[in-house]
């Protein structure tokens, strides 16, 4: 079961970031308004995510480290075919596998809080802890167990990079919440409740926020909203891409490129434009299953998708910023 755990881990969690990415979004299916992030040594040597949502009962909290559906992946050709299967319920499993995990939370209910521990993908029984309301989860050593793919990892500060990107990312998406990062004890990023313009500013920078042009477009049930940089932005390089659909970050080959060809008609010179957009639509229009570890999505109607989008930048880039 555990050899299972960390071959399953290693598609989950590539690295840090990863396992980043997956606290991040429990806290906020949890209901969390405030998030903070602790890293040490890039998130290898320590990453820990703190959050005020709802919390797990004690009764829950070994049941949450378990793999859901573990006759899921009961032979090699399932092992095959998870790539296209997805992957719920399985993130806290592959983290416990693969790294020492200590999960403490307490509900609103609870007097206290409760402790779990994975070490070496054992759980441990719930002992009591002091812990506020909410969660915290705590990966140390990733990758201790299996020094084949720890050797994959890069340095700290790559690690670190990809880590705080995927904190700005969600980040952007859900400016009414708080949140911070903190890597080796220094604080990196402090950013309370705020409006979405305010949020891209202290992301992007106001620099981005005076460079860029408003997105705001509506047709029937398909909206595109953000900021999009005319080549004033001097930052413009890839990292400045940011695409939501539906509240996630998003790669998409078909927002992508309907993207790239409105600049390009536009502003023919800008090779890495620079932009915040959310693109919303109904759930049934798009699937976001097609690899929950890896951002992707795709859309039903894609031919329709890529027109409204490279009409609507068009149209954004076209007026000139005042
Ligand atoms: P999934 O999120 O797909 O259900 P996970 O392995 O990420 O799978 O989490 C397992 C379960 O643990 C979640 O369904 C949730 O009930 C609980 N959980 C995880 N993180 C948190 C959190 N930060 N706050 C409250 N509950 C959590
Ligand atoms: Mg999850």
């Amino acid at each position: 079961d555990l050899l299972i755990n960390q071959i399953a881990a290693g598609e989950v969690i590539e690295r840090p970031a990863s396992a980043l990415k997956e606290l991040m979004e429990n806290s906020l299916d949890a209901g969390a308004t405030d998030i903070a992030v602790q890293l040490e040594g890039g998130g290898v040597k320590l990453l820990r995510v703190r959050d005020n949502g709802k919390g797990i009962a004690k009764e829950e909290l070994p049941l949450a480290l378990m793999r859901h559906a573990t006759s899921k992946i009961a032979s090699l050709d399932d092992l095959q075919r998870v790539d296209s299967m997805g992957f719920r319920g399985e993130a806290l499993a592959s983290m416990a596998a693969v790294a020492q995990l200590a999960l403490s939370s307490r509900t609103a209910q609870d007097t206290h809080g409760w402790k779990v521990e994975a070490i070496d993908g054992r759980i441990s029984e719930p002992v009591p802890s002091s812990q506020p309301q909410g969660t915290t989860v705590e990966l140390r050593e990733l990758y201790f167990n299996t020094p084949a793919r720890r050797k994959f990892l890069k340095s700290d500060s790559t690690e670190f990079a990809h880590c705080e990107e995927t904190f700005k990312r969600i980040a952007l998406s859900r400016p009414d919440a708080a949140f911070s990062l903190q890597h080796n004890g220094k604080a990196v990023w402090q950013l309370p409740a705020q409006p979405i313009a305010a949020r891209i500013a202290a992301i992007l920078g106001d620099e981005f926020g005076h460079a860029a042009v408003t997105v705001e477009r509506q047709v029937a049930n398909l909206s595109l909203q953000g900021l999009a940089a005319l080549p004033a932005y001097s930052r413009g390089t890839r990292d400045a891409q940011y695409f939501f659909v539906n509240g996630r970050f998003v790669r998409d080959k078909v927002a992508s490129h309907a993207l790239r060809q409105a600049y390009q008609d536009i502003l023919h010179h800008q090779r890495h434009p620079a932009f915040v957009l959310f693109l919303d639509m109904p759930p049934e229009q798009v699937d976001v299953n097609v690899h929950p570890a890896k951002s992707e999505v795709r859309f039903r109607e894609s031919q329709g998708i890529h027109q409204f989008i490279f009409h609507t930048l068009h149209e954004a880039l076209s007026i000139p910023a005042s």
